[in-house]
């Protein structure tokens, strides 16, 4: 009797251990959805004023230079950098959320990923010739097809690049893209700052940033990466990083080729 008590009691106990567990996990995915909601409210509420910002500050800026004073004509610049660098976050932060309510779904369209990757690293020329450096890009056409969010694609090149072009100093950014064992693999390597070993596995950490030691600190947010890591897995492809300190970094993005590893009801036969 003593010996079915106890059982009783035992797996009362688990079953009381059980409801609450389940009890914390349902707060914990309320709290969750919550938090998406906030996040994606937020991002919204602060995208138009944001918006209705930048629209007047453009149009003067497009206007006339001389009605300004050389100073207010640089104050008028900074703000619009500045609006245009909150509206990126905003929208970055959009990205998440949307991706987080499952609202984000990959749409995969056979693209000509090799000319699509020249036309974004080109975008940059201008931009690390005029600071002095080089951009090479090599990207080689495919033999099967490649099937791609295009936005998503332009999302990974543009910030992996964007952060080659700042940590990077002096040297060649380039670019490459091969088919490798079924696999685009594009490679975004830079002779930049470099990242030290052990903060080699926080890389696509939402907003992890590594700290400068001495010498210059970067403006930045943490949170490129982590979303370029978020739009890689919706491809369920995989990405990497090897750098040397002082040396630089390579990133290495690999998305399988073919449709097999693809929600049929996301795969598009047409071209984009
Ligand atoms: P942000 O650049 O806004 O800080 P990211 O998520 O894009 O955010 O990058 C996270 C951190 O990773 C950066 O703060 C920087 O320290 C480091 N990092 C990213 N790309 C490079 C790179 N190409 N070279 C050196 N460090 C990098």
């Amino acid at each position: 009797f003593q010996l079915i008590a106890d059982q009783l009691g035992s797996s009362l106990s688990n079953v009381y251990a059980y409801e609450d567990a389940r009890k914390r996990a349902d707060s914990l995915v309320e709290i969750d959805r919550a938090k998406t909601a906030f996040f994606n409210n937020i991002s919204h509420e602060f995208r138009t004023p944001l918006t209705l910002m930048l629209g007047p500050l453009e149009e003067l800026l497009g206007g006339d230079k001389s009605a300004f004073s050389t100073k207010q004509w640089a104050d008028l610049e900074t703000m619009q950098r500045n609006a245009n660098r909150l509206l990126k976050l905003v929208n970055t932060l959009l990205d998440f959320s949307r991706i987080e309510a499952k609202k984000a779904q990959a749409q995969f369209f056979p693209v000509d990923l090799a000319n699509v990757t020249i036309d974004l690293a080109g975008s940059f020329r201008s931009a690390i010739e005029h600071a002095g450096m080089q951009l090479e890009v090599d990207c080689q056409p495919f033999q099967d097809t490649v099937y791609i969010d295009r936005d998503m694609w332009e999302k990974i090149v543009l910030n992996l690049l964007s952060n080659a072009f700042k940590y990077t100093l002096k040297g060649t950014i380039s670019v490459s893209l091969r088919e490798d064992d079924g696999k685009a693999v594009l490679r975004v390597r830079d002779t930049g700052i470099g990242i030290p070993a052990e903060e080699l596995p926080h890389m696509f950490e939402r907003f992890h940033r590594v700290r400068q030691s001495g010498g210059r600190s970067y403006e930045g947010t943490g949170i490129g990466l982590s979303l370029v890591k978020e739009l890689v897995l919706l491809h369920e492809g995989s990405i990497g990083v090897e750098s040397e300190p002082g040396q630089g970094s390579t990133f290495i993005v690999s998305i399988p080729l073919g449709t097999d590893h693809l929600p049929a009801g996301q795969v598009s036969m047409q071209e984009d």
